[in-house]
């Protein structure tokens, strides 16, 4: 088999997100979170970005309205991406979590644990340059490694995430910005620092020969609470956005 025969299109890539995404709505595998939201905060955006940003959990907003970031974190993360000549159309923004912790609580370790295959494909199948972590808990995850953003924010890093490597660059969590203006001076100044990150291009890649041919199949994944495949029907795709 040839790496173009393992390599799915953009337009594959994208059905197979929207496949993703029916699978995530149906999910339960974290019972407190399944029977508390409102809705499942996938993620929106471009489904080809160069550009993604990963934040932490959704919160009361998202959850009514389906969509990560639609508050006042979301507001300056906007503000910020205009400010370096972009806008929320040309990247795509997820979270550690896809459901509202009950009250904002803080994600939970078996919490972040259930959930994130579904970063990992989203990742797999958006296939970003730099992934920007936003705040603590997914840089934590990312990086596979407790240190914390006060530490590493501002250093990128190549890392191999699933199938792809990536220009990891962990950042301040917006929301935590607004409250802390030095803080909001600092993620503006890391940002700031976006464009050249971009104009690298993608790192060397790794060799697709020698790795499992995970999305040559892309096989719809039973539902934890049924045992039933909820891949499979056509899903909505409102709450992607521009896809
Ligand atoms: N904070 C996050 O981490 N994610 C959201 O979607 C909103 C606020």
């Amino acid at each position: 088999m040839s790496v173009q025969e393992i390599e799915p299109s953009a337009a594959e890539r994208r059905e197979r997100l929207k496949e993703v995404l029916a699978q995530a709505r149906g999910c339960a595998r974290c019972p407190e979170l399944a029977a508390t939201r409102k809705t499942v905060v996938f993620g929106a955006g471009n489904a080809d970005a160069e550009l993604m940003f990963i934040g932490e959990a959704p919160g009361a907003s998202e959850d009514e309205q389906g969509v990560p970031f639609v508050g006042r974190a979301g507001k300056l993360l906007e503000k910020l991406l205009e400010e370096i000549g972009m806008a929320r159309s040309q990247v795509f923004i997820a979270n550690t979590l896809k459901c509202r912790p009950p009250g904002n609580r803080d994600p939970l370790p078996v919490e972040i644990e259930n959930c994130q295959d579904y970063l990992h494909r989203q990742v797999e199948l958006i296939q970003p340059t730099v992934i920007c972590t936003l705040g603590n808990f997914s840089t934590k995850l990312l990086r596979g490694d407790p240190a914390g953003i006060t530490r590493v924010h501002g250093q990128p890093e190549v890392l191999t995430l699933g199938r792809r490597a990536v220009r990891l660059y962990p950042i301040y969590h917006p929301a935590a910005a607004l409250y802390t203006p030095s803080m909001l001076e600092t993620l503006r100044e890391d940002f700031m620092r976006l464009p050249e990150l971009l104009a690298l291009g993608a790192p060397e890649q790794p060799d697709l020969m020698e790795l499992p041919t995970v999305l040559a199949q892309a096989p719809a994944e039973p539902d934890h609470a049924t045992g039933e495949s909820i891949g499979a029907g056509a899903p909505e795709v409102d709450q992607l956005g521009l896809f």
